[in-house]
């Protein structure tokens, strides 16, 4: 189900050209009211509930109703980052809360590949990726 943005706590990132959620949305689905400076969803249809706008949202103010299968009815999930770590809290709706913290990737932005090192990772390389190990054909 679609992130919704807590309006007490949005402060439309102290108005900015684009907000954090804006710029995070993969499906550019978060606008900001400028007169009220408040976020909202603007297609909550079309919500991949991949909660990046609820990771990076520095007020805490975005969350997302989640299904069932991961979330138990009525229960909230919550990330929190910092820069080395990520705290998950799990609210049930009896009131029991759970946190489990991870250590989050470190790499500097697009520096990532895992693929570096092997032949035709590039596109200057003439055979396809891992295709030198596979077998010679006879
Ligand atoms: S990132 Fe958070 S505080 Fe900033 S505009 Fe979006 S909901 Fe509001
Ligand atoms: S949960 Fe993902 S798809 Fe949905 S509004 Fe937030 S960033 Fe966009």
């Amino acid at each position: 189900m679609p992130s919704y943005v807590e309006p007490a706590k949005c402060d439309g990132c102290k108005g900015g050209d684009k907000t954090a959620c804006m710029y995070i949305c993969p499906n550019d689905l978060m606008v900001l009211n400028v007169e009220s400076m408040l976020a909202y969803n603007q297609e909550p249809d079309a919500c991949w509930e991949c909660y990046s706008c609820v990771k990076i949202c520095p007020q805490g103010a975005i969350f997302v109703r989640g299904y069932d299968d991961f979330v138990p009815m009525g229960g909230q999930v919550h990330p929190m980052r910092s820069s080395d770590s990520i705290m998950w809290t799990v609210k049930f709706r009896n009131g029991n809360m759970k946190r489990f913290k991870f250590p989050i990737r470190t790499t500097a932005e697009g520096a990532a590949n895992a693929y570096a090192s092997e032949k035709g990772a590039s596109l200057d390389d003439e055979c396809l990726l891992l295709e030198s190990d596979l077998p010679t054909p006879k």
